[in-house]
């Protein structure tokens, strides 16, 4: 079970992307899964490219669009355990849309957002995540738009799974992704990934300084969806650990009407062979 490969990452020396790589090698083989039961999608950015870096089926999509791709994999092949990844920028600017509603879908496949609040791969513009007043060489005066809220929108828009990581804390984000893809259903991971080469604000030290525990907290629970909501706006969504989980609620696939287990690429296909062949001299 052996989730490394021979492609070094050219991310640079300390970004926060390489301990998301190594937590979801070191989980996906901790649920017993072989790199042939594994798909892991993502779509454009720095972390983007943690989808050839890891020995499993991978796609390398476009901006925004890892979720579309890891919905139909899902699917055509319900057995394979989907990892969907990407940026902050990716997953809640041009992909924002699809995040939601994939989100509301609940269907099974594990979402891990490697927010660093910049864009880094073209050299450090302000993100949908970027604070307000946040300094950038797109917003040389500082930001006028407010950070977005991702948790909480996760939260309004039916999430069954919300958790939030840091780069620095790699046993605490291994156990989230475990957690995440036995989840039946969409898991959302937030990671606090610092890009060390364009943020200079939110840096490990930030993160350390701000981020509470929900361990931490007494009593909370994180089955309770309105405990979870009152955190994350008591703390500026600055939280570290399982936010939010309902398991009662069935996943999109098995709710599927007719519902199989095996993916639509498994299953037999039933056609009038009359009815396909004019369909297809149509299209000659
Ligand atoms: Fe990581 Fe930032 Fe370097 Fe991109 S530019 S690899 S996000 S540190």
């Amino acid at each position: 079970k052996d989730f490394r490969n021979s492609v070094k990452p050219n991310w640079c020396p300390g970004c926060g992307d390489f301990s998301v790589q190594a937590a979801i090698q070191r989980a996906a083989a901790n649920v017993g899964l072989e790199p042939e039961n594994l798909a892991v999608i993502s779509g454009i950015g720095c972390s983007g490219r943690i989808s050839g870096y890891i020995n499993a089926y991978g796609v390398h999509g476009i901006h925004g669009r890892a979720l579309p791709i890891a919905q139909g994999l899902k699917m055509a092949n319900r057995e394979l355990t989907v990892i969907a990844a990407g940026g902050d920028g990716d997953g809640f600017a041009i992909g924002m849309s699809h995040t939601i509603h994939a989100i509301r879908r609940n269907m099974d496949i594990t979402y891990i957002v490697m927010d660093n609040q910049i864009y880094g791969l073209t050299k450090g513009q302000t993100s949908p995540r970027s604070a307000e007043g946040f300094v950038t060489k797109s917003t040389p005066k500082g930001s006028i738009e407010p950070a977005m809220k991702p948790l909480e929108l996760a939260l309004a828009s039916g999430a069954t799974f919300v958790a939030q990581t840091m780069s620095s804390d790699l046993k605490g984000m291994t156990s989230l992704i475990e957690q995440g893809i036995k989840h039946k259903g969409f898991a959302l991971i937030n990671v606090f990934s610092p890009c060390v080469t364009f943020n200079k604000i939110n840096t490990y030290d930030w993160f350390k300084e701000h981020v509470k525990n929900l361990s931490d907290i007494e009593g909370y629970d994180p089955h309770d969806r309105i405990a979870a909501m009152r955190v994350l706006m008591e703390t500026d969504g600055l939280v570290n650990g399982l936010i939010y989980q309902n398991t009662e609620r069935e996943s999109y696939e098995a709710l599927v009407p007719g519902f199989r287990e095996e993916g639509l690429a498994k299953q037999e296909l039933k056609i009038d062979e009359a009815k396909f062949q004019k369909l297809v001299s149509e299209f000659m």
